[in-house]
């Protein structure tokens, strides 16, 4: 048989990379796939899918290309006495084709290169997700409860996961899930035993696919979960929600949710830590005579003494009326800075009455933002 071009018939160089080859391959394939040949070109379209089949299934293992560059296309051909190499076994992926449960190219190739992922017997856990959300500073202080609208991969409950109503016995392993092979190598013959890629070590082959996941197993679900946010809660801090990340595959376990969580910049606390800063404005009078005034806090209006003679830029610390802490009791201070407003325009009589009326408060518009 002459030795054919394994390189020629997928378009690449002979350097070509593990990535060059599968997109010559994908490419070719799609082309070629049986379902797309027209009426009159069946045979030429299966007979040219079977040689891109064959060439991949020898350029895409490592160790049948290096075979193949030595040896020629010959040392895959000859019968029972040759290398032990198999081929791919084209009629399986046309009986796919013909039965629907063809998984697509990508699953050929991960048989090919021996990957198989999703497909693949081992249990693996599922991926972690982050969910991104924001609250206000009073939800952080107070704490507060999210509901969050998931649309995570779950198992398809009509086939329970498997992707099929209908098995078989996988033939290629007689239903044991392993393949045998015998490889010959300068140290003599040795046995090698791995997963069977027909049956992804399953031991079976679905005989038909589900219309609920389209064979997958899996379908998109919505599903709406309710996530506490402790009081005191920081910005940009992660809350972890075990186990409704993605499902696992293979009864692996599920990844877990990890909720982001943004604080909301407030219009007039700044928040350091767990201490609010605010600056609240106070007339001249009160500053020089003293006086009580109410100030905004987190959770509503609290009163605080004003001592006589009080400088402007005054900080006063009012203890425990910050935001409490997420892993310990208390809370912290809220810092009150005072700043006198100097009226523009006053005469003396004016100064005078400043003085005696005591009870002249000319900020309660500022207040009215908060109360009002
Ligand atoms: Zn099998
Ligand atoms: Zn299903």
């Amino acid at each position: 048989m002459a030795d054919k071009d394994y390189y020629q018939t997928l378009g690449v160089s002979k350097e070509a990379t593990k990535d060059e080859i599968k997109k010559a391959f994908k490419k070719l394939a799609l082309k070629y796939h049986p379902d797309r040949a027209p009426g009159d070109k069946k045979d030429e379209y299966e007979e040219k899918f079977k040689e891109i089949n064959e060439a991949v299934s020898v350029l895409a293992d490592d160790k049948k290309r290096q075979q193949y560059d030595q040896f020629g296309s010959s040392a895959f051909s000859g019968g029972a006495g040759a290398s032990g190499f198999q081929g791919f076994d084209f009629s399986d992926v046309m009986s796919q084709f013909r039965s629907g449960t063809f998984g697509g190219f990508d699953d050929v190739f991960d048989q090919l290169f021996g990957g198989g992922r999703r497909r693949s017997s081992r249990a693996r856990r599922g991926s972690d997700l982050i969910y991104e959300t924001e609250i206000t500073l009073e939800d952080a202080a107070q704490g507060t409860v999210k509901e969050i609208d998931l649309n995570n991969l779950a198992h398809c409950s009509a086939c329970q996961g498997k992707g099929a109503h209908k098995f078989e016995s996988c033939h290629h392993c007689q239903g044991s899930g392993y393949l045998k092979r015998t490889q010959r190598t300068p140290f003599g013959l040795f046995q090698q035993t791995s997963p069977c890629p027909y049956c992804h070590g399953k031991g079976e082959l679905p005989q038909d696919s589900c219309s609920d996941c389209g064979g997958e197993g899996l379908i998109r679900k919505k599903k709406k979960l309710e996530v506490n946010i402790p009081a005191g809660i920081g910005n940009r801090m992660r809350l972890r929600v075990a186990g409704e990340g993605e499902i696992g595959d293979n009864g692996g376990p599920s990844g877990d949710l990890y909720v982001m969580v943004y604080v909301k910049e407030h219009k007039f606390f700044e928040r350091v830590d767990n201490d609010l800063h605010i600056e609240v404005p106070i007339s001249f009078t009160q500053a020089t005579l003293g006086d009580e005034i109410e100030v905004p806090t987190i959770d509503g209006e609290a009163k605080l003494k004003i001592p006589a003679g009080t400088a402007s830029e005054t900080i006063f610390r009012m203890k425990g009326k910050g935001l409490p802490y997420l892993n310990h009791s208390g809370s912290g201070d809220q810092m009150v800075k005072v700043r006198i407003e100097v009226p523009k325009k006053v005469s003396k009589k004016q100064k005078e009455l400043i003085k005696q009326l005591k009870e002249n408060k000319p900020s309660k518009g500022f207040f009215k933002k908060f109360f009002g």
